[in-house]
């Protein structure tokens, strides 16, 4: 006999699939996109299919950012997520969700509020995943700061723009290797799922989007403080091109970038995060020119 989570989820299916097209809903709500929240949105269910099953399983709290007209959350819903809470700043939306917060028989609520200032950390019960097609002005100011918690979340599932999803994912070597790489990836791992081109959107962006999985580490990849890691890389890719011992010349050139285990000749790009790391360590404990200045 199937248990009553499996009938209510089959209910809720029915129920889902028997609204109205939403790109139909959309145009007689007169739902028009907003540029200033980032709003493209996407009404193809085998695309939001597609970004849903690339979260599955679901944790115990799916959290949506911006669900925009509910295509992903729909999405959600049909792939079986049982508690969905999703943070909306558009008041518009809020109203028009209401058809799908219905058919969705307690399993979805709609917070109105702007991501950047809720605790998304704390929504719900763990497992928590964030699933989202996200506005891309802030994208990765939310990644970064929900990465500061990261011990609160199982995984991400989020859509940047390509160029950002490339940096997010890079490899030492790799062109778009950089900070946000590095950061990233000091407290997970991350992984380029697949593309999405422009004209999947409506209205279609400039730019081609990717869909990047980010599993959180439980520890991060090697000790350090995150500021001492935010402070090297940012001496370090300011003059991406130059040798470390160039960059870092004020505090002490290669004597330094040595000290710390790495080679004073190598370039930001080819020094894995554990390198940085090591970096940040010893910039930690070597605050600028003091070791230097007692030397001379
Ligand atoms: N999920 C929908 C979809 O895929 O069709 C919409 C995605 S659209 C790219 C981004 C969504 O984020 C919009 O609904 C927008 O209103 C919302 N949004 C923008 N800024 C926000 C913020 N600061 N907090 C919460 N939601 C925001």
């Amino acid at each position: 006999m199937p248990i009553k989570s499996e009938v209510q989820t089959t209910e809720i299916k029915n129920a889902v699939m028997q609204l109205p097209l939403l790109r139909d809903l959309v145009q007689a709500a007169d739902l028009t996109a907003r540029k200033s929240l980032g709003q493209n949105f996407l009404f193809d269910l085998n695309l939001t299919t597609k970004i849903a099953r690339a979260a599955m399983p679901f944790g115990q709290t799916v959290i949506e950012i911006g669900p925009g007209p509910g295509g992903l959350t729909r999405a959600l819903l049909l792939e079986g997520a049982e508690h969905i809470i999703a943070v909306e700043k558009d008041r518009r939306v809020i109203g028009f969700l209401g058809h799908l917060i219905e058919a969705a028989s307690g399993r979805l609520s709609v917070k109105e509020a702007d991501a950047l200032k809720e605790p998304v950390w704390e929504f719900g019960d763990a497992p928590r995943q964030i699933i989202a097609n996200l506005p891309y002005n802030i994208a990765t100011t939310l990644l970064l700061q929900w990465l500061e918690h990261a011990e609160a979340f199982s995984a991400f599932i989020l859509m940047f723009q390509k160029e950002v999803a490339m940096r997010i994912t890079a490899r030492p070597g790799d062109a778009a290797y950089g900070r946000l790489s590095i950061i990233t990836q000091w407290r997970s791992t991350t992984e380029r799922v697949f593309d999405i081109p422009p004209e999947a959107f409506i209205p279609p962006p400039k730019i081609t989007s990717s869909v990047v999985r980010i599993i959180p580490r439980k520890t991060p990849l090697a000790p350090c403080a995150a500021t001492d890691l935010e402070a090297v890389t940012a001496i370090a890719f300011g003059q991406r091109r130059k040798m470390l011992r160039a960059s870092f010349k004020a505090y002490g050139g290669a004597d330094f970038i040595a000290a710390a285990g790495i080679d004073p000749s190598s370039r930001p790009q080819d020094i894995p995060v554990e390198g940085f790391c090591a970096l940040a360590r010893y910039y930690h404990d070597h605050p600028k020119n003091a070791r230097f200045k007692r030397q001379n």
